[in-house]
């Protein structure tokens, strides 16, 4: 790889944190996290009998997974779903429709468990309970995983490791993807580029803020793209389809999708696909430099 073919936009900026496919400048990991019913019963099992709360959860596998896919094959762009494996059991045409689209599917707990709240047997458990009913449902064994709220124990990612994983994308230390010393790739997110935070509101149990227009959430995240393109880095978006399949929302994912592929040098890729590039070229990661200055302009 020749890492001094890249002439940044701006002459302040520092080297690009990587280097990826085919010239481009930064990779972009479209990824859902279709939690669906899990994002209440996580919470508290009793919640199963507040039947509005639950159907709000399962507007998501039920309404906005299908339309989420009918706009990702219209845009040909590839995408990975995060899915608790409660949903996979409770959803099967719906799981079974994302694995024939041909996206990725990765692991993401049960009953969406906060691992905090695990001891590290009861964590193994849920990750070979949910790796079984992948095989069963799906016949196949995901080697991604993203942690229910994005927060691993410190044993996670050896775990992953034992059981195959490929890689993690549940920290946040980062803009550009690494390895683990144990050989995980890790493709770190962050909440600014999260639909939660923008969309989520329920009345009781209180959940969320007041929902935010879209154009306010397009330039948030249009802008962290265009400066993540400068700097080289992964810009890894996380949407939930209760909140994103509204169909709003899922006209923001298409202008902001479209406005990406009409840069012609972001990389869309899997989790899958982005560790394989991380594990098969790792000098194409520079390290931060305390030393870095900027060009003059
Ligand atoms: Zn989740």
């Amino acid at each position: 790889m020749d890492l001094n073919r890249f002439t940044p936009f701006r002459p302040y900026l520092p080297e690009p944190r990587f280097l990826w496919p085919e010239g481009k400048r930064c990779a972009v990991m479209l990824c859902f996290d279709v939690d669906g019913e899990t994002t209440a019963l996580s919470e508290d099992l009793e919640l199963k009998n507040r039947v509005t709360t639950m159907s709000q959860c399962a507007y998501g596998p039920r309404v906005g997974v299908p339309r989420l896919l009918g706009l990702l094959d219209h845009l040909e762009v590839p995408a990975t779903f995060f899915i608790p494996t409660w949903i996979v059991e409770n959803h099967p045409r719906m799981a079974e429709a994302v694995a024939a689209a041909g996206h990725e599917i990765g692991a993401h707990g049960h009953l969406h468990e906060k691992l905090a709240t695990l001891s590290p047997e009861e964590e193994e458990a849920v990750l070979v309970k949910s790796l079984g009913i992948f095989e069963a449902q799906l016949g196949r064994k995901p080697i991604g995983y993203r942690a229910p709220w994005f927060e691993i124990n410190p044993g996670t990612t050896d775990l992953l490791v034992k059981y195959g994983f490929s890689y993690n994308a549940s920290m946040m230390n980062d803009d550009a993807p690494f390895q683990h010393e144990n050989g995980l790739v890790e493709i770190p997110g962050q909440w600014m580029l999260e639909d939660w935070e923008q969309f989520a509101f329920n009345a009781d149990p209180a959940w969320g803020f007041i929902p935010e227009d879209c154009d306010k959430v397009f330039r948030l995240w249009w802008r962290e793209f265009e400066a993540m393109r400068d700097y080289g880095c992964c810009f890894v978006l996380t949407l939930h389809p209760w909140l994103s399949g509204r169909p709003s929302r899922v006209q923001l994912l298409e202008r902001l999708v479209s406005g990406i592929m009409e840069t012609d040098d972001a990389w869309i890729a899997t989790g899958s696909q982005i560790a394989d590039w991380v594990r098969s070229y790792p000098e194409v990661r520079r390290e931060i430099d305390f030393d870095a200055k900027g060009a003059k302009a």
